[in-house]
């Protein structure tokens, strides 16, 4: 066990990574580099256009800053909801079932690796089909809240649906203009007969946002993960921020190999063995035909 990483950074090819990986069992962090193939842009990619996200801090001081997030995701979320899993995650669902892959931190919201079949899936960053109450935690269906919401603006998304270039996030938002007269909806009692009672408080969704903390459970559970695996694989993240950084730099602290698969540099490059610079679809899809099936 070292306690820094001593191994340079190496650009590698696809035979290189093959010959690193093999026989090795993978936990993989994903990023949003893995679901763009899915129609969902990454804002932190190379082509992509800058663009401030939203805070926690604005989300929950700003009734004015809410009321225009929430006409937002109301429109984007739905796109979210129709989109599938691409090459990318349908490879390491089948990583997963020949024993390569051990689990997936994933960064992403989308919920597309669950949808690929993968079952092992640490959604590290929150899931974008629920919604939670920040005063009595209560979690809420994304589903459930759209009809609320629909019910309070009614014809508020094909109005939207007009504009002509409506533009999805990562997080579901769509960007509108219109959004003053958007009504939102605190939490409320979803059913009569369901005893715990809405209490009013502010619905959020249920995602990770900027100047907010992992839950320390789920931080533990992907520590956990790592230290399951003999090499971790970073698939589709620049790496810029510390919650999944963090999980590179203890893979590679802890001596296990660290593969970095991504369209450009990324801040966790120093500690990777390996760097590959490639698309995740295609690279993931190679790498599960090529990588050995191990043993459950
Ligand atoms: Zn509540």
């Amino acid at each position: 066990m070292s306690t820094s990483p001593t191994v340079p950074v190496t650009r590698g090819s696809l035979a290189d990574v093959v010959a690193l990986l093999s026989g090795l069992r993978l936990t993989v962090l994903t990023g949003a580099g893995v679901s763009t193939d899915s129609g969902i842009p990454d804002y932190r990619g190379p082509d992509s256009p800058p663009r401030t996200p939203m805070t926690f801090q604005q989300f929950v001081g700003d009734e004015a800053f809410r009321r225009h997030y929430w006409a937002r995701n109301h429109v984007g979320w739905r796109h979210v909801h129709r989109t599938v899993p691409n090459a990318g995650h349908r490879a390491l669902a089948a990583m997963e079932q020949r024993g390569v892959v051990l689990g997936l931190i994933t960064q992403n919201v989308d919920l597309l690796h669950e949808a690929a079949g993968s079952r092992h899936v640490i959604d590290l960053h929150g899931r974008y089909d629920r919604v939670v109450c920040l005063r009595c935690h209560r979690v809420v269906p994304r589903t459930a809240l759209a009809e609320r919401l629909e019910a309070l603006n009614p014809g508020f998304v094909e109005r939207m649906g007009q504009i002509a270039d409506v533009e999805i996030a990562p997080d579901a938002d769509a960007v509108v203009e219109q959004t003053a007269d958007f009504r939102v909806q605190a939490c409320w009692q979803p059913d009569p007969d369901d005893p715990s009672r809405g209490c009013g408080g502010i619905l959020k969704p249920d995602i990770v946002y900027f100047g907010e903390n992992v839950p320390r459970e789920r931080v533990e559970r992907a520590y956990a993960m790592v230290d399951a695996a003999d090499a971790l694989l970073v698939a589709g993240s620049s790496l810029t921020v510390h919650s999944g950084r963090r999980f590179v730099r203890h893979a590679a602290r802890s001596g296990r190999p660290v593969v970095v698969v991504n369209r450009g540099a990324t801040r966790g490059d120093v500690y990777a063995t390996l760097t590959l610079d490639a698309g995740t679809s295609e690279t993931l899809t190679q790498l599960a035909d090529l990588l050995p099936p191990l043993p459950h």
